[in-house]
């Protein structure tokens, strides 16, 4: 396992790439970035806005975002509304009760409070349910199925209000290198078919034993290309436009207008902060599983975009990604189980098959790294 020679990033990272001198293409692009570049993009994000005016749905409003209520759904709400002088429509898709965290729904009530409209997608939580265990056993990814209908809610309802704009935060490709996109950087109109949702097909989804049917998926269907083009609908990433959208300058934001934050330990959920993920504790059992598989978690990811930053240096960062990544607490480990209706053991037995080979020697009842990140 190799890491960058920049920042933490590692080469088990699906579609990540690294140049000759070992440095991963999300520090690349940051170093390329110029005044130039960030001049050029004000000016793009100025016409996208007044085409927005232009193009106003008959409903009235004038782009959709897609809001969990966490640190940058509220500062994309705020940069349309008071930076770009839009009227967004904010769609939320709510996860079943026993999933979601209080501070979830404080900050959801949030940004109502900040004066938004939201329009609430609620999917059969006893479908989002059984989705969520397939998911967790076939592919060792509760969300596999649960990412489908957040990124799904935005277009669906952009289709049914006529609302032609939606905006997403950052590009992923290029804040984490994960597969490349579209040559216009700013364009996530083809962004279904270049990340994990597997080109948003569902066929998978439809399982006999579960007693699944298409007709229960109706919420996890991601809009046709052909079908948004039909609409006249585009989707930008509005972080590209903005020099400082990252996750400090988010949660900076975002806490002075009112969000709440996470109180526990950050490494009891395997990561740095405690502004990610708000509304959803089982993230942290989903990144421990990346854990397994890939040899890095939350706390890699957070480490690098601060070393990027200039927040932490790759000295200091090693130490406290040592010590946080990977970590789950066992209170997460057994909410999950529960709400799952699964053993802890079977739980384990699962996760572990998705340990890499290459990556972990089993040592009598326990699991052994290969990797070091100390030594990188
Ligand atoms: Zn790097």
């Amino acid at each position: 396992m190799k890491y960058c020679k920049k920042c933490l990033q590692p080469n088990t990272r699906p579609y990540i790439k690294f140049d000759k001198e070992g440095i991963c293409f999300p520090c690349n692009y940051l170093n390329s970035l110029n005044s130039n570049i960030w001049k050029d993009r004000k000016n793009k994000i100025k016409e996208i806005a007044n085409w927005c005016k232009k193009n106003k749905s008959p409903s009235g409003y004038d782009c959709i975002i897609s809001a969990s209520g966490g640190k940058d759904s509220t500062r994309l709400a705020l940069l349309c509304r008071d930076t770009l002088r839009l009227n967004p429509l904010l769609v939320s898709t709510v996860s079943p009760p026993e999933m979601t965290t209080q501070i979830g729904y404080e900050n959801i009530n949030n940004l109502n409070k900040l004066g938004f409209d939201i329009i609430t997608v609620e999917p059969d939580p006893v479908i989002y349910k059984k989705l969520m265990k397939y998911s967790f056993i076939e592919y060792g990814n509760y969300a596999r199925s649960t990412e489908l209908t957040l990124y799904a809610s935005a277009p669906r309802v952009a289709i049914a209000y006529g609302i032609k704009m939606i905006f997403l935060g950052e590009n992923n490709s290029l804040a984490y290198g994960e597969k490349e996109g579209s040559k216009d950087q700013g364009n996530a109109i083809d962004m279904i078919n270049y990340n994990t949702l597997g080109s948003g097909d569902i066929s998978w989804m439809t399982i006999p034993d579960y007693k699944i049917k298409k007709k229960d998926l109706i919420p996890y269907m991601y809009p046709s290309k052909k079908d948004l083009i039909k609409n006249g609908i585009n989707i930008r990433y509005l972080g590209y436009y903005f020099k400082d959208f990252n996750n400090y300058s988010n949660a900076r934001v975002a806490i002075k207008n009112g969000l709440r934050i996470r109180k526990e330990n950050p490494n009891s959920l395997g990561a740095l902060t405690n502004y990610d993920a708000l509304d959803d504790d089982f993230v942290a059992v989903n990144q421990m599983v990346k854990y397994f598989k890939f040899g890095f978690g939350k706390a890699t990811e957070e480490a690098s975009e601060m070393i990027r930053l200039g927040i932490l240096t790759r000295k200091e960062a090693k130490k406290i990604v040592f010590k946080n990544d990977g970590e789950c607490s066992s209170k997460y480990i057994d909410d999950f189980c529960k709400y799952l209706g699964i053993t802890k053991k079977r739980f384990f037995l699962i996760a572990n098959r998705y340990r890499s080979k290459n990556l972990w020697i089993k040592n009598g009842k326990n699991w052994r790294r290969t990797f070091d990140l100390m030594k990188s």
